[in-house]
Order: C-alpha cells, then structure tokens, then sequence
C-alpha cells in the first residue's frame, strides 16, 4: 500500500545508548478497519430480517393460543434483545470510525438531566429513588445524541444493577480542573452491588461482564460501557470508576473547561 504506518519507541539501552525499535503497523490497523467493517456491516444486514420477525412476533395474538403465550413472551423478549445488540454494535461502529465529532452545540443540560430522571424512573418501574442536583447550573458543548447516550447507558446500569428500593443519584457539578479553568462532571451513583476492585480496569471493553448471569438476566447487552468510553473520548472527557461491594458504584464524566458553555437564559427560566 502507498501509505505505511509505524510505532516508534525508544528503549534506554546502557548508560549513553538508546534502541529506537520501528514496527510496521500498518497491518494491524488494516485487519482493524476490516473487523470494524465487517461488524458493521453485519449489524447493519441483521436489521431488516429483525425488524421483520419482531413486527410478526407483535402481531400474533395468545388469546388464540394460550398455551403458547409463555412462548411467545420469549420470543418477543430475545427479538427485543437481539434488536438493541444490534443497535448498540451500529452505535460502536459509527464511534469507532470517527476521529471527531461531525457537528457539535451547545446541549442544554437542565432538560438532559430532567430526561434522565424520567428514564431512569421508567426503566426502574419507580422501584427505586432517583434523584438529581444540578449544581453546575451551566451547559455542555458537544453532541447532543451521543453525549445522551452516554449518560443514559450509565443510568440504566445503575437501575438495572441496584435491587429495588435502592437510589440512584445523578450530580452534575463543577470541578476544579487545574490551569485549564473549571471544568464539569456528571456522575452516577447507586447503591447496587459494587464491583470488585479486579473488574474495573476491564469494565469498558466490548462485552467485559463482571458477572455472566446477573449481567445477562438484567437485559444489558455488554457494550454499553464501552460506547460510553468512545463517547467520552471523543469528547476529550474521562470516565472516572470507584466502587465498593456491597455499598455501591459511582461513574463520573469529567469535562474539560473547554466543553464548558454558559446556561442559555431562556433555560435557566424555564
Ligand atoms: P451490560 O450490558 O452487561 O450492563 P456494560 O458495558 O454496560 O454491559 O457493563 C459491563 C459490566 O459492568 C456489566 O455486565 C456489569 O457486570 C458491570 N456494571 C456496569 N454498571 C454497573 C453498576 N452500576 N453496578 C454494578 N455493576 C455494573
């Protein structure tokens, strides 16, 4: 190819010498671009017949068939699932393949927030206590769908693992960021199981579960974490874990001032 691309580190040899060792790398990156293609792709093929099974599924009355409503039920509950893995790996492609953000605004953080209470409260079946403070009172700039995305696949985690009764916190505040200025976080906090401390440097690749039938029993698809970390990523933000088994988790985003807008007025009053 026209195009080769190498990794360079340099090595202390001895005293006075230093190895620099090349390596062609441009394979590597090729076979990358392929699997991400590849996935893509297939995601993208599995739609239609998806949505053409679950539309017939939806479709079939049990009331005909009683003994097949158990069933049915199934059927209608994996289709639902194999749809949102699909939706999950096309949003993991569409991340992957970007190395910024196409189109980026101002994403007024009063409604963001008031959305996710309103999820988290629905997906929870008000089984739990969801609660938001807004001390930051100020606006991100960024991409609205993708940073809502990230924020609600966090969320749903915290109400998925958090047994009923439990509370789901959700703070947005400012943070002192050193010489770049203030900065912003937005963090997750339950009080569900924990993770053990060994689990946490994995949490965000692709399918990393810490429990196999725990995670699959809550209806999680295994990618959420790692769109979440794209996300950030894309928007030079960090995701920050601490947990303790038995008390809880806490997922914070941390913005740079850089990302950082004033609260449109109009917000403010409303
Ligand atoms: P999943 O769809 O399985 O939830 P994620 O990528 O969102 O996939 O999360 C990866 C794993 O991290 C989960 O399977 C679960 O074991 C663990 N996890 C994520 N969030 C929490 C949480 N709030 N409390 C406890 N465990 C969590």
């Amino acid at each position: 190819d026209a195009t080769t691309t190498l990794s360079l580190r340099l090595l202390p040899y001895s005293d006075d010498l230093w190895l620099l060792v090349a390596r062609d790398v441009s394979r590597l990156l090729q076979l990358e671009q392929m699997r991400r293609d590849f996935v893509a792709n297939v995601s993208h093929e599995l739609r239609t017949p998806l949505t053409v099974l679950h539309g017939y599924l939806d479709m079939l009355d049990p009331s005909e068939q009683p003994e097949w409503a158990p069933m049915l039920e199934e059927m209608q509950r994996q289709s639902t699932r194999m749809t949102q893995l699909v939706e999950d790996l096309l949003t993991l492609s569409r991340l992957e393949s970007r190395a910024d953000l196409p189109a980026e605004e101002t994403v007024p953080m009063s409604g963001m927030l008031a959305a996710l209470r309103r999820e988290a409260l629905a997906l929870g079946q008000g089984r739990h206590t969801v609660d938001v403070e807004d001390r930051a009172g100020v606006d991100l700039h960024g991409s609205p769908r993708e940073l809502h995305s990230a924020f609600s696949n966090l969320v749903a985690n915290a109400v998925r693992y958090t047994p009923e009764g439990g509370r789901v916190l959700i703070v947005f505040d400012h943070e002192s960021d050193g010489e770049a200025g203030d900065g912003v976080s937005l963090s997750v906090t339950d009080t569900g199981p924990g993770i053990p401390a060994v689990h946490l440097p994995r949490l965000t690749e692709r399918f990393y579960r810490v429990s196999n039938s725990r995670s699959r029993e809550t209806g999680g698809t295994g990618l959420g974490l790692s769109i979440v970390k794209h996300v950030l990523a894309l928007h030079q933000a960090r995701l920050d874990i601490r947990s303790e088994v038995g008390v809880g988790s806490t997922f914070s985003c941390h913005f740079g001032a850089a990302r950082v807008r004033d609260r449109l007025p109009l917000e403010q009053s409303a």
